[in-house]
């Protein structure tokens, strides 16, 4: 164990994951966190693995797919900002 090794991101295995995202949804009572829908959701990085986002509960967020469409992206920058924390 190393525990001194700086750590930039989180990135969990894929077992830890699904843990983690069953905990996210039920921490957001599954439901979309824009929409209050309950269907088709999805468990969505707010900063992308893709640019460093780490697999931890305050990255993560509740959302269904038609949120994660596109044309939808600003709302995620607005979630991603903390402007729209509940
Ligand atoms: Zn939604």
């Amino acid at each position: 164990m190393r525990l001194r090794q700086k750590q930039p991101r989180v990135k969990l295995e894929p077992k830890e994951y699904t843990l983690i995202r069953k905990r996210v949804l039920e921490r957001d009572g599954w439901r979309c966190r824009d929409c209050g829908s309950v269907n088709k959701l999805q468990v969505h990085h707010l900063k992308p693995r893709s640019g460093l986002g780490s697999d931890t509960m305050t990255n993560l967020i509740t959302l269904c797919a038609l949120c994660l469409m596109p044309s939808n992206q600003t709302t995620l920058d607005a979630f991603a900002a903390g402007t729209s924390e509940v």
